[in-house]
């Protein structure tokens, strides 16, 4: 038998969520031999600026790192990139790469992130059809971009929002069709949709809600327009298509691991297989403020708080994730705060006036501050993260006035 490399601690992906579990590991005093896989040519990076300030030009690769790059020469982390994990044998404590090699491994961070999902429709993967997931992808896009002046986005979640803003800002005609009745319905209360479509149709975006795609139409391998189920052809040098991910699991699940739509975890990160962990976009996870449902959260945030989690059980000190989930959204010179998670919400009270471009949306369950959701309005987001903490009981008519301070109103 071959001795096959073997790494104390190997996180397969070096996306957000890999890149916090080796800093974390070293943090925590961790002295074992870690390694990263990860199947893009880079150092981890961040991926929110992809779809704002790094595909407008306005911010450069290199201001994307995580770490620089000799932090993790430094600390010893070994970086194994562009290199795909496509089989993990759990019963060894081996992965195998796509070039046939297998590690072996103590424990394993599963941080493999998700894949955009892809239109089901004729032309889903012409030329000039994108998503927007690594920098290669940004990369394509601002490439083509000089020569465009139809974009067509796909799908009203913050990603295809957040292109359509940086699009439209750089002069281009851009159309945004959405499946549903809003944009970001999945993910907020109505008057934030209405507040963001008004936004985007003021900068001269054509939102189209309840559009429904029938197929791309192609000129010799390119896409070139949009056909819509009721016939229309709407014009298009560039379809952006942003209509969420697949959580990347397929190796896991293969190993046996239990999941589905993602990989199941408990309450430190663990999978169902013996010393492997899962964290980031595709760990299903049970969670408090969801009321217990297994969900998967697709932030930075939840990326950073479970490879603390996963990597102190490494460690050997009792923790449970249960953190309070945030993010962020910037369009325009609009900066959208969010706190908690509002699906479930049976009131919505909004706090300041949008025709103001700044207010707060304050999701409630039974009386009980659940999330918000705050444009322009960081004091807001600040205070209210406290409120969503604490399940706190507020009355409406104090988080509607704005001339006292969230963190001042009475608890009930
Ligand atoms: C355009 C865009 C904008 C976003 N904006 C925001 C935002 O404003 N705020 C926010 O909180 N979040 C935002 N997000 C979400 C955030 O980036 C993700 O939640 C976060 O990156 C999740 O971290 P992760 O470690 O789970 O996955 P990732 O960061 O995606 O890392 C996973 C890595 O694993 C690699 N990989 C996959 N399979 C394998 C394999 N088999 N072998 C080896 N490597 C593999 C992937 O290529 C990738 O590099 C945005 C995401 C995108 C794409």
């Amino acid at each position: 038998m071959s001795m096959a490399e073997r790494y104390d601690v190997l996180i397969v992906g070096a996306g957000h969520g890999g890149a916090q579990a080796a800093v974390a590991l070293r943090g925590n005093g961790f002295t074992g031999t870690i390694a990263m896989i990860g199947d893009e040519p880079d150092l981890p990076y961040e991926r929110p600026p992809l779809s704002k300030e790094f595909l407008s030009g306005d911010k450069s690769f290199e201001r994307l790192l995580i770490r620089p790059p000799r932090f993790w020469d430094e600390r010893a982390i070994a970086m194994l990139l562009g290199r795909r994990v496509v089989r993990v044998d759990a019963d060894a404590h081996m992965v195998e790469t796509d070039g046939g090699v297998r590690l072996g491994y103590g424990t394993l961070i599963w941080s493999a992130g998700g894949r955009p999902r892809r239109l089901g429709c004729p032309g889903h993967d012409l030329e000039g059809v994108h998503t927007i997931r690594t920098r290669a992808d940004a990369e394509r896009m601002m490439t083509e971009l000089p020569t465009v002046r139809h974009a067509v986005v796909i799908g009203g979640g913050y990603i295809g929002l957040e292109a359509a803003a940086v699009l439209a800002k750089a002069g281009r005609y851009v159309t945004l069709l959405e499946a549903q009745d809003r944009v970001l319905a999945r993910v907020a209360g109505e008057p934030l949709s209405r507040f963001f479509e008004a936004e985007h149709r003021a900068h001269g975006v054509d939102i189209r809600l309840g559009a429904c795609v029938d197929g791309i139409d192609e000129r010799a391998g390119r896409a070139v327009g949009v056909r819509l189920a009721g016939g229309e052809r709407l014009p298009a040098d560039m379809v952006i298509v942003g209509i969420g991910i697949l959580p990347t699991v397929q190796p896991l699940l293969d190993a046996g691991a239990a999941g589905g739509n993602g990989v199941a975890v408990d309450g430190q990160c663990r999978t169902s297989l013996p010393d492997v962990y899962a964290i980031g976009d595709c760990a299903l996870h049970a969670n408090r403020l969801a009321g217990g449902a297994s969900i998967r959260i697709e932030s930075v945030q939840n990326a950073n708080d479970q490879a603390i989690v996963a990597t102190k059980t490494i460690v050997g000190h009792q923790v449970e994730y249960d953190t309070v989930p945030w993010f962020w959204s910037n369009q325009y010179d609009l900066r959208l705060q969010t706190v908690g998670l509002s699906a479930g919400y049976d009131q919505i009270v909004v706090r300041g006036d949008p025709f103001d471009r700044a207010f707060s949306l304050i999701y409630f369950k039974e009386g009980s501050v659940i999330a918000l959701d705050c444009v322009n309005r960081t004091r807001d987001y600040v205070q209210g993260r406290a409120l969503v903490a604490a399940r706190a009981r507020i009355l409406a008519a104090e988080a509607r006035n704005i001339s006292l301070q969230l963190h001042a109103a009475t608890s009930l």
